[in-house]
């Protein structure tokens, strides 16, 4: 696992539970969804209807799962809790459908890989509140109509451009995730040190955020990772110096690139003259897999802005050079 990767790992989960906001007045950050969220909710309580069926897109860890129970917080609803990925045939989404209660929330992590069949039954679970459960193989096949309570459907997705478009069209609010400011992650830095009991500085904080990918989980991982640092080398108490000092060790940089980000622009610019050179060339320079490369190193060097990839391979911007403190070959490259 990764120190800086989005997504949650064994000991996440486990900690996860104690640090998320319970209600739209803690979550940090996100001001448009919280805005719009919050009047979908304030509305459908007025007149006292289920809320609106809500898509919530972006990156892991940004928090979609949290901002679902949030809702069903909102809403005084149960929450239930799936995955695309778990249902794997449309039986497994009839069940859950005929289970609900009124009003509750349904959260469907990874909505855009639910099979095909299971798809089309939430078409119409979430259009009529009915679906078609089929009974028997072949022409004696029979569909048996079954009523639903109303609920919300909380869908889940990292892209949902991914999605098609009859499943999204279905869905009454949309709100896309956006990656977090360093202020905002220094936010929910503070929060998490101050419900797990750690103090923290603001520059010690300012430290972690700026190391946290605009992922409030990374930042929840990385305040746990420098706790023991604090707790083992010096007094418990995290400043700049000891945040700095701790993610040195566990190697994550000033702008939150670990070993391999490092390892690939590094490859990049000092083999290659920062390029452009092929995926396949530099995965073989770096020693890992073509596909490590370009799925798990490449987007975060894309998004900050330091790799760029052209039709004739991968290119190093010139503030690939500035950051490993490199000098450009030549004035035209920088
Ligand atoms: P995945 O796509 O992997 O399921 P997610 O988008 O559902 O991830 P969450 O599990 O909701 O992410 O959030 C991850 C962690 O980040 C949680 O511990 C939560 O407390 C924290 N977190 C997320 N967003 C916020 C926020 N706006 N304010 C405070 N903490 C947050």
């Amino acid at each position: 696992e990764r120190l800086v990767g989005a997504s949650a790992d064994r000991e996440d989960q486990a900690v996860e539970a104690a640090l998320r906001p319970k209600d739209l007045g803690e979550f940090i950050g996100q001001e448009k969804v919280r805005e719009q969220l919050d009047l979908v909710l304030r509305a459908a309580r007025a007149r006292g209807a289920t809320a609106d069926h809500v898509l919530l897109s972006g990156a892991p860890g940004l928090g979609k799962t949290t901002l679902s129970m949030i809702i069903a917080a909102e809403m005084g609803a149960p929450i239930r809790i799936t995955s695309g990925p778990a249902i794997q045939h449309a039986g497994d989404l009839a069940a859950i459908l005929s289970s609900l209660q009124e009003g509750e929330v349904l959260f469907l992590d990874e909505i855009h890989r639910m099979s095909r069949p299971a798809e089309e039954m939430l078409y119409m679970a979430m259009e009529d509140f009915r679906v078609d459960v089929i009974v028997g193989k072949g022409p004696g096949a029979t569909a048996i109509p079954l009523e639903l309570p109303p609920f919300t459907l909380v869908g889940a997705t990292t892209r949902a451009g991914l999605l098609p478009p009859p499943l999204r069209d279905r869905f009454g609010f949309t709100a896309h995730m956006e990656f977090y400011e360093p202020a905002e992650l220094e936010r929910v830095i503070h929060r998490s040190a101050n419900l797990l009991d750690v103090e923290i500085d603001t520059d010690g904080a300012a430290e972690i955020a700026g190391r946290s990918r605009g992922t409030p989980r990374i930042a929840n991982r990385l305040l746990r990772r420098v706790r023991d640092y604090a707790q083992v080398k010096a007094d418990g108490i995290i400043t700049r110096e000891i945040a700095a000092a701790a993610l040195q060790v566990y190697e994550v940089d000033a702008r939150g690139l670990d070993r391999l980000d490092r390892g690939v622009l590094e490859a990049l610019l000092k083999l290659f003259g920062g390029g452009p050179v092929g995926l396949s060339t530099l995965a073989v320079a770096v020693g890992e897999e073509r596909e490590t490369v370009e799925e798990v190193a490449e987007p975060f060097l894309v998004r900050e802005g330091l790799l760029a990839r052209t039709p004739r391979g991968r290119v190093a911007t010139p503030a690939a050079w500035a950051h490993l403190g490199l000098t450009p070959p030549r004035s035209g490259a920088a």
